[in-house]
């Protein structure tokens, strides 16, 4: 019989994770996020704790679970305002694009440090001039001898300070017909002719986002992930996690808007009641309450149909839930702003952070045009519009 709850399993999860993040808080993080300092213990805490590498093969040092289990982590992370950019990229789309398709050798090199956060991996396929057409990247790899000589731009590349490798989405000639094909390379951040400088950003957060530069970086034969002429399909695999996750990040962050909202709305009085008797403060908190519980669901849905191996129904329900998930969380943390009234604003009741962090999710992996030009296209059947 199905039924529309979690795995007591994914439930104790979410409770063991939520208990391990609320040692550390918002306060911590925005603290460390505001002297430029990372958060590195909680990152090697929650790896050390098994959480971080959930999704990764037990053989490589892994939990064996699915996607729906480190969405769940995500998720709580950021429920308790410790949201954890870099886990997105690399547990969920390098760990699942090394593991689907990289070798024995390949996993066993990789796979460990991601799965306990020792070997954190960056995921750069956004590049200056294609931005949200990735078809238009010009990041070249050309072959050299056994290896391969790698030339390129990319940009809002996170975490690229704090990862040791990153997989990079670049285009290798094809012997036969000459046309570029993308391919996955794995580039050791202090390979030479690396170079990567840090983006001022506006958000509330201790992972930075980077312009790279990659000029003429020499790589050995097996440091292509996957198949030369596996194309699209190989990138394709990493990009329903991405979604999934960036959906968690979204509802994480929502929730945690809501529940300081609504504390806030219970406590404060300025007429003879707390303003939450009000219903111009109560209903748009019941709308997000609303609106963040229905994106978890599809959240959920994407992750059961991804664990379940339905690529095609994943694909759909990832990019709804992230559409879902990023709207619910910036209009949270929106009327969380206005619950707050001059408090609001300030630093040390910490909402106002929040818009920009929520409004990120709108734009980044995906932005929210391209998912409804691909829901305009793929559920509804309109002409192909861009
Ligand atoms: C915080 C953050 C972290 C990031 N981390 C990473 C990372 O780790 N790795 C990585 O590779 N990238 C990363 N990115 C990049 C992110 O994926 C891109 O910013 C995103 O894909 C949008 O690309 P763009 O910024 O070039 O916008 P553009 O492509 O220039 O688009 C600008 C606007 O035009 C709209 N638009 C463009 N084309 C169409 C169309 N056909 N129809 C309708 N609207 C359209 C877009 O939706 C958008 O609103 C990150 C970005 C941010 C903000």
């Amino acid at each position: 019989m199905s039924t529309f709850t979690e795995s007591e399993e994914r439930i104790e999860l979410r409770k063991q994770v939520a208990k391990l993040a609320s040692k550390y808080g918002r306060d911590w993080f925005t603290e460390k996020a505001r002297a430029g300092e990372k958060t590195t213990e909680l990152w090697l805490e929650i790896g050390k704790a098994g959480y971080l590498g959930i999704n990764i093969d037990e053989e490589y040092g892994g939990g064996g679970g699915g996607i729906g289990d480190i969405a769940a982590v995500c998720e709580e992370l950021a429920a308790q305002g410790c949201p954890l950019l870099m886990m997105v990229v690399s547990p969920a789309i390098c760990g699942t694009v090394i593991g689907r398709y990289g070798t024995p050798e390949q996993k066993q090199r990789w796979l460990p440090g991601i799965a306990d956060g020792t070997a954190t991996m960056a995921f750069a396929i956004t590049e200056p001039d294609a931005g949200t057409n990735s078809h238009n990247i010009t990041t070249t790899a050309r072959r050299d001898g056994d290896g391969w000589v790698l030339k390129g731009q990319k940009i809002y590349i996170s975490g690229v300070d704090e990862a040791e490798n990153v997989l990079v989405v670049a285009r290798a000639e094809d012997a036969r017909t000459g046309k570029l094909k993308p391919c996955l390379f794995v580039v050791p951040t202090d390979a030479d002719g690396f170079e990567f400088t840090a983006i001022p950003m506006e958000i509330v957060s201790p992972e930075q986002q980077f312009q790279v530069f990659i000029d003429d970086v020499r790589l050995p034969a097996d440091a292509l992930v996957g198949d030369e002429d596996g194309g699209l399909v190989q990138l394709f695999a990493g990009l329903n996690p991405e979604r999934i996750m960036a959906a968690s990040f979204s509802t994480g962050l929502a929730r945690f808007a809501l529940e300081r909202a609504a504390a806030y709305a219970k406590e404060r009085s300025v007429f003879k009641d707390p303003i939450g008797a009000h219903q111009a403060v109560a209903h748009p908190l019941a709308q997000s309450h609303i609106e963040i519980e229905l994106a978890r669901l599809m959240t959920q849905k994407a992750s059961a149909l991804y664990d379940a191996g339905d690529d095609m129904g994943a694909g759909e329900a990832a990019n709804m839930a992230k559409y879902a998930a990023a709207e619910a969380a910036c209009d949270a943390a929106d009327r969380a702003v206005q619950t707050h009234g001059g408090n609001g604003i300030t630093q040390e009741y910490g909402m106002a952070g929040l818009l920009v962090a929520t409004r990120a999710g709108r734009i980044a992996p995906v932005s929210r045009e391209m998912i409804l030009n691909f829901v305009a296209m793929h559920s509804l059947g309109l002409p192909k519009s861009y």
